[in-house]
């Protein structure tokens, strides 16, 4: 997608609107490292076997026999999740109805273009260039739906992309072999008392438009600053039900979305049909616009009470002069944007002094934001707003940060209590 494809800063709300391919190893690379840099532990090796949970926390059971207590337990043990399942949360949706091969190899004979895409009578293939000299292959079959504990060889790669391509491109020297089906299923629940799920362990599909670590990722940035609000006692334990609330319609989208597009790899005539016309209606902006929004979840909204378009979006990355919104949420704290500059907000906002920045601000010329004061949430989603040209509803923004971030001058509860 084109940059001038982006009419209002609202729409899809980025400044980068290009795909980026970055190794999901090096994802995770960062992300521990971060984890490390604020004083978190990762306890590799320690493999959760049973839980409890009371009024006051939960009580996790390791493997090795010892306990780990714990005011909340977070899921994020991937799509066969054991929290889950001792949670007694259900996982329904459809099954696999096909399999998918993956391998990154060398190749001695690859095709010319960087990206090759075929449909072919048994099935679809891809070979990508994924760096010097190695290659992602990808197979679909659809007659064929592979059991659970299927092993996965070299061969059995060459064996599909030979029946569907008629060659194997000389490949060789496998880094990572992988399959996987279209199985699309969902937690019905997010939240079970004091334990929570996230990623997979709540949400399985298709990895087609590269959803998954992505929407697990935004499951952990809605619910983490949730959680940090309530265990310190600022908020109300209620907080952590607009988790399940906001994100369970997400992942429902995305499943619905990755169950359209698997369909559209099908290689009998009528698929074909439906992939030119779609090929055609993509040539249109506003379809483009619409499936890039929803592909990459930047045309979020949600649900808030008020009229007002901007609520529950995220909010756009724009210039302030001094810097950028994001930016300011580097902080992980919610941000009072006043861009008008009208009454006095400090007053109103001292008794959350230790959990919003009230920043002062005057957009770039032409960014249409449309706004006097924004008030935005830790992850980045606007949680009230007063439209330009209006004057901002005190009350309504003291219900708002009463909301989001608890009663004003909430103590902090001392560390070990619950
Ligand atoms: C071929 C392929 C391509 C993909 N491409 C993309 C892409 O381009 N973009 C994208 O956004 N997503 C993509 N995905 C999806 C992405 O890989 C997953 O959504 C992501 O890995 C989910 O992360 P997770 O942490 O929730 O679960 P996982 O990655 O499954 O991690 C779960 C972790 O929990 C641990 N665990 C399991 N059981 C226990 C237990 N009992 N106790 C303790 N720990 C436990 C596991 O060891 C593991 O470390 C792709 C997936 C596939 C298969």
């Amino acid at each position: 997608m084109c940059p001038s494809t982006l009419r209002s800063p609202w729409s899809v709300t980025t400044r980068n609107p290009y795909v980026l391919v970055i190794l999901q190893s090096e994802v995770e690379r960062l992300l521990a490292e971060r984890a490390a840099e604020i004083g978190g532990r990762l306890r590799r090796g320690a493999e959760v076997a049973g839980l409890t949970q009371d009024e006051t926390g939960v009580t996790v059971e390791l493997a090795d026999g010892s306990h780990v207590r714990a005011g909340y337990l977070v899921g994020c043990d991937g799509g066969r999740s054991t929290v889950r399942g001792l949670a007694g949360i259900g996982f329904p949706g459809t099954s696999a109805t096909m399999t998918a091969l993956l391998g990154d190899v060398e190749l001695t004979e690859p095709p010319a273009d960087g990206i090759f895409q075929e449909r072919r009578e048994h099935g679809s293939f891809s070979v990508m260039s994924w760096g010097p000299d190695w290659y992602r292959v990808l197979t679909n079959e659809f007659d064929h739906v592979a059991g659970r504990d299927e092993p996965m060889t070299l061969e059995i790669l060459r064996k599909s992309l030979l029946k569907i391509a008629g060659t194997d491109f000389g490949m060789h020297s496998p880094r990572w072999l992988s399959r996987h089906g279209d199985a699309a299923r969902q937690a019905d629940r997010y939240r079970v008392g004091r334990v929570l799920l996230a990623g997979d362990a709540a949400h399985i599909h298709f990895p087609a438009g590269g959803q998954g670590l992505n929407t697990g990722v935004q499951d952990a940035v809605n619910l983490g600053w949730k959680l940090a609000a309530v265990v310190r006692g600022q908020a109300p334990d209620l907080l952590l039900d607009t988790y399940h609330a906001e994100r369970h319609p997400v992942a429902a989208r995305v499943l619905h979305n990755t169950r359209a597009q698997t369909a559209l790899w099908r290689v009998d005539d009528h698929t074909s049909a439906l992939r030119e016309v779609l090929g055609d209606l993509i040539g249109i902006d506003e379809v483009r616009l619409r499936l890039a929004g929803m592909i990459t979840a930047t045309d979020l909204r949600y649900p808030m009470e008020g009229t007002d378009d901007f609520l529950g979006r995220r909010m756009p990355d724009l210039d302030l002069g001094h810097g950028r919104v994001h930016e300011l949420l580097h902080r992980a704290r919610a941000v009072l944007l006043d861009l008008g500059g009208l009454p006095p907000l400090d007053a109103v906002v001292s008794g959350w002094a230790d959990r919003v920045d009230l920043v002062p601000a005057r957009p770039a010329e032409g960014s249409g934001l449309g706004a006097n004061t924004v008030l935005i949430r830790p992850d980045g989603h606007v949680a009230w707003v007063t439209p330009a040209g209006e004057r901002p509803d005190l009350d309504a923004l003291r219900t708002a940060l009463t909301t989001w971030l608890g009663p004003a001058h909430a103590p902090l509860r001392a560390h070990g209590d619950r």
